[in-house]
């Protein structure tokens, strides 16, 4: 069982699929459908995952990347939401993910003197209390005026009042569902990526399988499954449709966006929410940069590569700029990121009636998470008053979906989609053991980080890369020194001025399942994101070093490169700065 997702290996992966039958196949590989695939996996079923695109194309990359209870949802009255994110929370900082999910400090800076303190000093308790005894991160404190200057001179000291100093935690988004499904791999499960299920196999009522699409060869094949779990996010309806079933919820598309700006665009040493008109702003420290985000929008759009606007751009800079001392303007912003947040809400019951007309009889009844997101309000709720809480649903036999909720509780969504699969299943299945699994990585983790010189000075690459690769793999920095052992070219950074080690490019294709440039570049090390070029000048590099290992010929190459000049210009479109990139991409030349 080794957890690797060798991308050359795809081939055997997708026969494997074929040649079934599974207990359960997992439609899409999101946070969602990754956990799915763990769950199952673990409890000793044998397991399918396929996934559209790549691990975490949708969403699942593209989120405010905290791991965290969500204040402003105790606003709303979702204690039970609350609460449950916050155990989960801290299950992942302490025990499941210690090397992915890092503690954050967020200070919630005060402008009405008398009456804002109380409100959100009482709220913060409750916070802090809701999480239980044991606590891997600290309480809230409270900050004076020139306490709370001290932590953020950034901010505008003119309305300011003080301010609450409360944690919750990020993560890479991406590369933590990857981790989910690497250690699904581990335990039995088979993973491919760019495998579309184009529609669901049926025995009468009964779906027994899909019918799904290689998208790299364009073969179809079947694969039989005793139970098929939709994780599809905003995708959920239209696979539903695909086979002609309306389950009992509908999936409402918000988009959010945010932007990246270099960390000395705004000085402070602690991330910060500020409340907004609508919801709130956060500025996020992300390395040396900081992502500041969100907004929340209806969207009706393309679901693959949501475009952010100029006016989202501006609208996020106009709220940062109300409370910063030295305004952000457009030429600080180092790149724009947009997602999709899969919202539930109940299906309007004349459409209800529609999943009758298809033949789709209705077995079992839908499982709300909770009791706050009784939204049948599909179309006239404003998308930030859409519960966060997640909906299971059995719309025929053999099939279960589940959509809705957040990356944090990604854990109990799966526990409990995999419950309500599994109901009849011949033979006795465990319960989820998931809370007591530590990801790949997370094993070793302390004894790995204390012996981070020795490393180095066996490997012969920095200290500080040696830092750098063990904050994002954990225990599995190992692997990526032992690739650095075999081939010191790989020792090398990507890139001027980011850590990233070529190795990292190699290790995404031989434990990692990237397949394509825009795999590496968007999500195993995220210079989309983080670089103004949108990682533009590393693809030459990336390009070659995966054509190394994947066999790819001159012609392949340049189509690679082409593909991801085209991706990286479409994500760059919000921005005015397009005007730059033909001259970076007339720079970047096809490698022979
Ligand atoms: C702007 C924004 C900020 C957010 N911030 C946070 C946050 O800070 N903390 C938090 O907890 N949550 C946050 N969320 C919510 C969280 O990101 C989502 O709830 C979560 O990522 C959804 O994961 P998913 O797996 O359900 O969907 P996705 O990640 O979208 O996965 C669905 C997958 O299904 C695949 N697929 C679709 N159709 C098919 C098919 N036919 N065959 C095979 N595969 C298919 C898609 O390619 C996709 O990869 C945020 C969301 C947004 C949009």
């Amino acid at each position: 069982m080794p957890g690797e997702l060798d991308a050359r290996d795809r081939d055997e992966t997708i026969r494997a699929l074929a040649a079934g039958p599974l207990d359960v196949l997992v439609i899409g590989g999101g946070i969602t459908g990754a956990g799915a695939a763990l769950d199952a996996a673990s409890r000793g079923l044998r397991v399918g995952l396929v996934e559209y695109r790549d691990l975490a194309a949708g969403t699942s990359s593209r989120s405010s990347k905290l791991i965290h209870g969500g204040l402003r949802y105790l606003e709303q009255g979702d204690f039970k939401l609350v609460r449950e994110a916050l155990r989960e929370r801290d299950l992942l900082v302490s025990r499941l993910a210690p090397h992915l999910v890092r503690p954050v400090p967020f200070l919630y800076p005060l402008y009405r003197k008398v009456v804002e303190r109380p409100y959100v000093g009482a709220g913060l308790v409750l916070y802090d209390a809701m999480e239980g005894v044991k606590r891997p991160v600290p309480h809230h404190r409270h900050l004076t005026t020139r306490g709370a200057l001290r932590r953020a001179p950034a901010l505008r000291p003119d309305r300011l009042a003080g301010a609450m100093l409360y944690y919750d935690a990020q993560v890479d988004d991406a590369r933590y569902t990857l981790t989910v499904a690497r250690t699904a791999a581990r335990h039995g499960a088979l993973v491919a990526t760019r495998a579309a299920a184009v529609s669901l196999l049926r025995d009468g009522a009964r779906v027994t399988g899909a019918l799904v699409r290689d998208q790299e060869s364009g073969r179809e094949f079947e694969v039989a499954a005793a139970r098929v779990i939709v994780c599809a996010g905003v995708w959920s309806d239209l696979v539903h449709q695909a086979s002609g079933i309306t389950p009992g919820y509908q999936v409402r598309m918000s988009k959010g966006v945010h932007l990246v700006v270099d960390r000395s665009a705004i000085d402070a040493d602690t991330g910060m929410i500020v409340r907004t008109s609508k919801s709130v702003l956060f500025f996020i420290p992300w390395d040396e940069r900081w992502i500041v985000g969100t907004t929340d929008t209806d969207w009706s759009g393309d679901r693959a590569e949501p475009a952010a606007t100029p006016q989202d751009v501006d609208y996020i800079l106009g709220e940062a700029n109300r409370v910063l001392a030295r305004p952000l303007t457009r030429g600080d912003v180092l790149a724009v990121y947009a997602g999709l947040r899969p919202l539930v809400a109940e299906r309007p019951p004349a459409d209800k009636h529609g999943a009758d007309k298809h033949g789709a009889d209705k077995h079992g009844a839908d499982k709300r998470a909770g009791d706050a997101g009784a939204a049948s309000l599909a179309g006239e709720k404003p998308t930030t008053k859409l519960s966060r809480e997640h909906v299971v649903d059995a719309p025929l036999p053999g099939l279960v979906s589940v959509a809705g909720g957040k990356f944090t509780t990604y854990r109990l969504m799966a526990r409990d989609v995999v419950d309500a699969a599994v109901a009849g299943l011949p033979g006795p299945v465990p319960p989820s053991v998931t809370g007591q699994l530590p990801l790949l990585g997370a094993d070793g983790l302390p004894a790995v980080r204390a012996s981070a010189r020795r490393l180095a000075a066996g490997s012969g690459v920095t200290l500080g890369a040696v830092q750098h690769l063990i904050a994002r793999y954990g225990s599995l920095a190992a692997e990526l020194l032992d690739l650095i052992q075999a081939d010191k070219t790989l020792a090398g950074t990507l890139v001027d001025g980011y850590p990233y080690l070529r190795a990292e490019v190699a290790y995404a294709v031989t434990h990692e399942g990237a397949l394509h440039a825009e795999d590496v570049l968007a999500r195993r090390v995220r210079l989309l994101i983080e670089s103004p070029d949108r990682g533009l000048a590393a693809a030459p590099e990336v390009v070659a070093i995966m054509a190394g290992l994947l066999g790819w010929n001159r012609r392949r190459r340049a189509v690679e490169l082409h593909r991801y000049q085209d991706f990286a210009a479409a994500n760059g479109a919000a921005l005015t700065a397009p005007a730059t990139l033909p001259e970076i991409a007339a720079e970047v030349a096809v490698p022979a």
